[in-house]
């Protein structure tokens, strides 16, 4: 196609730029010429020092996973060797997360201990090049809890192609919805891709919020003393089974195995300013979705508080906010994932996944 054309189209489909659309091409190249897609490439530093990244790893291959702490160097503190080098007694078990969650600010002030004797050592000689990102919370102990249209314009573009046309206004209330625990995937790892099945199945980039300690009724004001800290969650959904399959139901095409990858850690809210944060899908390497924090319409306290009214929160617990507008199926025409296509969610100043579309065989 003529270059002209092709960019005339582009701007025409308004939800692109050329400059965007030549970045995909530059990214598709880069992958074709064999570069690894399946660890981190950077870390951006953190909005303040007070903030830590916990993640879940694998330090060398085919050993169990343990926590890490992420610095800013790009390296990753081993907490278990680290612990032992410092003769330091865990409060909580070094291969879990949320062991060391459930360990409240005990388990925190020894974090922090380790994280600031490395820092200053410069021990920490392992590169997150080196080492495998699991989903910081590999194993959830219970549903992911999600917001659904939490975002004006994610609802107003999702009315002409939703099948069920009852819901017009907005809700006065969030939409809550929950993800099974086998949707839980790492954060380079594969979607699987089963047609005609999942032939609807979509991006939906969201911030996720971990809980960090117990609490039932919590008042919104409290709320934000709830929270453990913040994650790059993709609520991959396949359409059709979302709307139609099954009744009209938003479980099951949200709950397919995989259809939640998160990661690459977990950053403390000193490490985050919300109202800078971006929640952002590219899909092999074209921009689906750039939405903000500021744009989201029931903030996190609000989340809290409503879900945890007569419903018990507990230490690990994970809700993922919603997902901002540009999503596939609300798309002229529609647009789906497919095997081969690289989803990137990233969540700015917090992380970025990346993941391939595969084939199941
Ligand atoms: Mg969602």
């Amino acid at each position: 196609m003529d270059l002209n054309i092709q960019r005339r189209n582009l701007l025409k489909a308004g939800s692109v730029t050329l400059g965007t659309a030549v970045m995909g091409l530059q990214a598709h190249a880069q992958t074709s010429q064999g570069e690894s897609t399946d660890t981190v490439q950077a870390v951006q530093p953190l909005a303040s020092s007070t903030g830590l990244r916990f993640a879940t790893c694998q330090f060398k291959a085919n050993t169990p996973a343990r926590i890490g702490i992420v610095l800013d160097s790009g390296h990753v503190i081993d907490v278990q060797a680290e612990a032992k080098r410092h003769g330091l007694k865990l409060a909580f078990a070094a291969d879990s997360m949320l062991s060391f969650i459930a360990s409240g600010d005990g388990g925190m002030a020894q974090m922090q201990s380790l994280a600031a004797k490395a820092a200053k050592s410069k021990v920490a000689s392992i590169s997150v090049k080196q080492v495998k990102f699991l989903s910081p919370i590999p194993k959830p102990q219970s549903n992911i809890y999600c917001v659904g249209w939490n975002y004006l314009e994610h609802f107003e573009e999702g009315k002409e192609a939703r099948v069920d046309k009852t819901v017009t206004a907005y809700p006065e209330h969030p939409v809550f919805f929950t993800k099974g625990v086998h949707t839980m995937n790492s954060p380079f790892g594969t979607i699987p891709y089963d047609a005609p099945f999942t032939a609807m199945a979509d991006w939906e980039a969201e911030l996720a919020v971990v809980i960090g300690k117990r609490g039932r009724n919590i008042a919104e004001e409290q709320a934000m003393n709830y929270v453990f800290g913040y994650s790059a969650f993709n609520d991959t959904t396949v359409r059709d089974v979302q709307q139609k399959r099954h009744g009209g139901q938003w479980f099951k095409g949200k709950s397919l195995d995989g259809y939640g990858p998160m990661g690459p850690w977990i950053v403390t809210p000193g490490g985050v300013v919300l109202d800078d944060v971006r929640i952002i899908c590219r899909v092999n390497g074209v921009e689906k979705q750039n939405g903000s924090y500021k744009e989201m319409y029931f903030k996190i306290p609000r989340i809290i508080a409503e879900l945890s009214r007569g419903l018990t929160l507990e230490p690990g617990d994970i809700i993922s906010t919603g997902t901002p507008p540009g999503v596939g199926f609300a798309r002229k025409p529609p647009e789906f994932l497919k095997p081969g296509d690289v989803m990137e969610t990233e969540i700015t100043g917090v992380g970025t996944l990346r993941n391939r579309v595969k084939a199941e065989s």
